[in-house]
């Protein structure tokens, strides 16, 4: 994400071999993918464009005038034809006579879904009316923060006169509605040779004839506001020059490490919370700055800035020079307090009797000089597009400042946003989170069968995961399949051996940065053996007691450090074995770490209860597919133990059972998600066994 006052300029990107072989909406898709595909454009999610197409009617075979319009949700850069709804031009206008006034604007979203063309399902947005009656055949809405930048500025109609001359005009900020689509058309008609309008504090309009004029205009639109202030920033100090110098990369990693789950855990209480944490250059210049604080406080400017940030962030007290984590670490739960007294308020003074109910009173952005910027939210996606946005709006701060004063919103204007009836509804059809939604879980083992199967499970129940494993092969493979089928923001890897205190300690303080702390941890990594007593190496005992028994402790250990750092309970599961119950011949090592981890489990149960830290295991028995254990010595050893072949082995384990039913990954899977979710929030120091039923292993 390039500044506003670097001078980067947009590269024209469209081709007009790709081009010409499209039909009108695709040429539309295209065009929209070419926009978003450029933050400085528009912004996750933000902007919107529209064609108007002569189509054949489905009824009457007679062409008529259709809008194609980015439908509600979605986003320009990854839109496709289906992202766009459809509605007749001519039922568009008729809108007009029944419209009673902007007192009664919110009504006319209502009327939307009867101008649908084609039966389309895609939902028209609030923005629809604005393209609807600009009179061009073409529309592009961008939120592009080179011009917010001039939207933002106390005289920010003096700037775009002095940017674009008559070329591009200027509107009075206005919430977006069918009203600002009335005004939109006005302005048109009034000046029929302008190319495009500046929205006061919102962003751009602008259009053509065709859809590569349209794209060309805006990307030279926006070009000539980056040239404009690359000339009048030349060699000046940007937000008043930096007051303090950052700490180096590690220090600001190990800071984040330290403060992110003290954060959620304070900001968790009604509700798991993500994190995401950007130290790039443009924070860092933002925070270290002399007007850091006045600026935050002024808010952001674009409505769909704010609704995403908050309209404020929440500024962490803190001397680079003097770094003294622990006394921010005291104060947080103060700070944070006080954050949402000052929203409770703004709340209160903005509302009316319309209003829904408060939602979060907590800051979304955190803002830390010399470390960098926190954001967190429901979602980790939501986390980190809150922090994009906020570089976005440090752009525009940026920009706007230092040319002219920058200005927020008017309170009531944001609020009016915000607590808008429609954004409302909007977020009432939100399908309701799943059952691990806001939660973050370690998977170890996490690139073998039942890690993999696991990490599955919980990422179909809404949780982040990240897998470790002390094999980085299979672990790229299992988190670029996981990533593939359940995307990349949910998914990570930390390469980590169990047996190494600095590795575990290290993987959690990763984890810390990249999701905000930790609620479930499964232990699962491990081995098997086989061996008589006396052909046991002490070298063999003690692999299998490292990993199966030292590992789980130190993972466990760190856990709970985690874990009481929040303040918000925890869930561990252990994946132990049958074995760990029940004695087998030859494999006495493997046995009996498995019993020390089954023991381990029970210990912390109890160290963990009144922390609201809940420890459980799975014991496992045979699970033959997807897992490596069963694709090396130990299988050819079972086999030779039961003087049988490979291929019979899982025929043998299912005959075997009292069942008679084979054990698969996903059955481990779903019984770890039992112990890691709500549905056994009553359950602690329990064993449930997953072996098809084996008298010995019953527990008593
Ligand atoms: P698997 O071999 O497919 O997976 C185990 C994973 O642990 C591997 O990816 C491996 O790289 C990883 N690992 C090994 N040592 C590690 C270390 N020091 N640090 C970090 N990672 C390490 O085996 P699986 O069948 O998926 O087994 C998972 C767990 O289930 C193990 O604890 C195993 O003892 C237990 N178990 C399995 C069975 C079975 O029949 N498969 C039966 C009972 C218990």
């Amino acid at each position: 994400m390039t500044n506003t006052s670097d001078g980067t300029r947009l590269v024209n990107l469209w081709d007009d071999a790709k081009a010409s072989a499209m039909s009108e909406p695709s040429r539309l898709v295209y065009r929209s993918n070419l926009l978003g595909s450029d933050k400085r454009v528009t912004n996750f999610g933000g902007g919107n464009t529209s064609s108007k197409v002569w189509q054949s009617d489905p009824l009457t075979g007679e062409p008529v005038e259709v809008l194609w319009v980015k439908g509600s949700g979605g986003d320009s850069a990854s839109i496709k034809l289906d992202g766009f709804a459809t509605l007749y031009m001519d039922k568009l206008r008729a809108l007009k006579k029944l419209y009673r006034g902007i007192e009664h604007e919110d009504e006319m979203v209502g009327y939307l879904p009867h101008c649908t063309f084609d039966l389309n399902p895609r939902a028209a947005s609030i923005d629809t009316p604005l393209h609807a009656y600009v009179p061009r055949l073409h529309v592009d809405h961008m939120h592009p923060d080179a011009i917010i930048a001039v939207a933002a500025a106390k005289d920010s109609r003096a700037l775009t006169k002095e940017i674009f001359g008559d070329a591009v005009g200027w509107l009075p900020w206005k919430r977006p509605g069918f009203e600002l689509g009335l005004w939109l058309e006005q302005f048109c008609l009034e000046n029929p040779d302008a190319r495009g309008v500046i929205l006061e504090s919102h962003g751009l309009f602008t259009w053509g004839d065709t859809q590569k004029q349209c794209y060309e205009n805006t990307i030279a639109t926006i070009n000539q506001a980056i040239d404009w202030f690359a000339e009048r920033n030349s060699g000046s100090a940007v937000f008043g020059g930096a007051i303090v110098e950052p700490l180096d990369a590690p220090a600001r990693h190990a800071i984040a490490a330290r403060l992110m789950p003290k954060l959620r855990g304070l900001i968790s209480q009604s509700g798991g919370k993500l994190g995401h944490f950007d130290d790039s250059p443009a924070v860092l210049e933002f925070v270290n700055s002399a007007d850091l604080r006045s600026l935050a406080a002024l808010g952001t400017s674009c409505p769909d800035h704010f609704l995403r940030t908050k309209i404020r962030p929440l500024v962490i007290d803190f001397d680079p020079a003097k770094p003294d984590i622990e006394s921010v670490i005291e104060r947080l739960p103060a700070d944070i307090e006080a954050y949402r007294t000052s929203y409770r308020a703004y709340y209160d003074r903005c509302k009316d009797a319309d209003t829904p109910g408060m939602r979060d009173a907590n800051a979304v952005v955190y803002l830390m000089p010399g470390v960098g910027m926190f954001t967190f939210a429901g979602d980790k996606a939501t986390a980190r597009i809150a922090g994009e946005f906020y570089v976005n709006a440090i752009n525009v701060m940026r920009g706007a400042s230092s040319v002219s004063d920058y200005v927020g919103l008017p309170e009531r204007e944001a609020f009016g946003i915000e607590y808008w009836l429609l954004e409302e509804a909007k977020l009432q059809r939100m399908p309701k989170p799943k059952s691990l939604a806001g939660k973050i879980a370690m998977v170890t083992g996490g690139a073998g069968g039942i890690g993999r199967a696991t990490a599955t499970r919980l990422l179909q129940e809404g949780a982040c995961v990240v897998l470790a494993d002390i094999d980085s092969q299979a672990l790229d493979e299992a988190t670029a399949d996981l990533s593939a089928i359940h995307g990349a923001d949910v998914v990570g890897q930390v390469v980590m051996d169990v047996t190494s205190e600095e590795q575990v300690s290290a993987a959690y303080a990763e984890m810390a940065v990249a999701f905000g702390g930790i609620d479930i941890v499964v232990s699962n990594a491990g081995l098997a053996s086989s061996a008589p007593i006396e052909e046991t190496t002490l070298a063999l005992w003690n692999k299998n007691m490292d990993i199966l028994s030292t590992g789980y402790f130190l993972v466990s250990r760190e856990a709970f450090r985690m874990f009481r750092a929040q303040e918000i309970g925890g869930n561990v599961v252990f994946v132990a074995s049958k074995n760990g119950l029940a004695a087998s011949p030859n494999a006495s090592a493997y046995c009996t770490a498995k019993a020390a981890e089954i023991h381990l489990a029970r210990c912390l149960a109890l160290e963990g209860a009144a922390a609201q830290i809940r420890v459980n295991v799975v014991n496992p028995d045979a699970v033959l597919r997807g897992s490596k254990i069963w694709t090396g010595e130990w299988k050819e050893q079972r086999a030779a133990a039961y003087n049988m072949s490979t291929d019979a082995l899982e025929e043998h384990y299912r005959s075997r059972s009292m069942l008679k039913r084979s054990v698969f990954p996903e059955d481990i899977a779903e019984a770890v998600y039992f112990f890691a979710s709500e549905r056994s929030a009553k359950s602690t120091g329990n064993i449930l066994n997953v072996d098809a039923g084996n008298a010995q292993s019953f527990t008593r």
